[in-house]
């Protein structure tokens, strides 16, 4: 026996004692990000639906189970009919957060007023799809939602917005707002590395077959482009997908995603619906980061809301 040996021991011990204390460190950190999780207060958000050019019908249930699936929402839901519209005028300021699926009559001025009021107090809203071609005439929404589409929104509404070389072009053009080509897989391009929605997602990844809005106008003050797609056979630019508005001390996340509840299948439109609706509520996304494995560029990646794990 060698003098070295019972270093050698003393050695192995130390270092198989370092892992485990390493392994159990690890472990406690992964429980402790777990429960805080599920223990923090769930995010309160007012789901408005019922007049969409679109399936709402649908898609709300879509949506409601992707939030749900994370067990940090708690949804209600306000379902607001033509003929409903004379009554809505719900009490805005319980909710974290207000989530537009609705597109159609203009609300009465007493709601429009409390809801500008939440927002610029500091509520936030997150806007999908075509709920941005709703209220053309409402000057603070189209203020909120930064760029919207159809409804005769034309140049006196906004610049159209794109990217262009690595930047934002605003551009004053005369045209309608609001147009898409034919639906197919779009890869969205991070162009924003550094926010909170977009800084655990990967740079680029592809969205199931759908259309893809473009030549959208607004104000767009205060906005950032999070990320674009390539509008092929539409306006042939760097369209904006995922964007985010401040209005007041309110947030806003806005995404052209989700036309139909079969494209609210798509991994893509629900990560960045989860990691939006959770920063316009708190100004954080406490998310993990969602790998490449899970959305990927060169495959347009489907999933059950069932199937959402956290
Ligand atoms: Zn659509």
């Amino acid at each position: 026996m060698s003098a070295i040996t019972p270093f050698r021991i003393m050695k192995s011990l130390l270092l198989t004692f370092l892992a485990i204390i390493t392994a159990q460190l690890f472990l406690a950190q992964s429980v402790t990000i777990a429960d805080d999780h599920k223990s923090a207060p769930k995010i309160k958000v007012l789901l408005v639906d019922g007049q969409n050019n679109h399936d709402w019908k649908r898609c709300s249930p879509v949506m409601i189970d992707t939030l749900d699936a994370t067990g940090r929402f708690q949804i209600d839901r306000a379902t607001v009919s033509k003929a409903d519209v004379a009554n809505f005028n719900p009490d805005f300021e319980k909710y974290d957060v207000v989530l537009s699926n609705y597109n159609g009559a203009a609300w009465k001025k007493e709601t429009e007023e409390s809801f500008v009021k939440y927002i610029k107090n500091g509520g936030n809203l997150v806007v999908v799809h075509a709920a941005d071609n709703s209220f053309p005439k409402w000057k603070a929404f189209n203020e909120m939602i930064g760029l919207g589409g159809w409804g005769g929104r034309n140049e006196k509404d906004g610049p159209y917005v794109y990217w262009k070389d690595g930047k934002v072009v605003r551009d004053n053009s005369k045209g309608r707002g609001g147009s898409h080509g034919r639906p197919w897989e779009y890869k969205v391009v991070v162009r924003d590395k550094d926010h909170p929605i977009t800084r655990g997602l990967p740079t680029e990844f592809l969205q199931v077959k759908e259309e893809l809005y473009d030549r959208l106008r607004g104000p767009a003050q205060n906005m950032k482009i999070l990320a674009t797609a390539f509008a092929k056979g539409g306006s042939g630019r760097d369209e904006p997908v995922l964007m985010t508005i401040s209005y007041g001390k309110g947030r806003v996340f806005h995404t052209v995603m989700g036309h139909s509840h079969t494209s609210m299948g798509g991994v893509a439109f629900q990560e960045t619906l989860i990691r939006g609706t959770e920063w316009a509520a708190t100004g954080k996304v406490t998310f993990p980061p969602v790998t490449a494995s899970v959305l990927p560029v060169d495959k347009a990646a489907y999933r059950d809301p069932k199937d959402i794990k956290f």
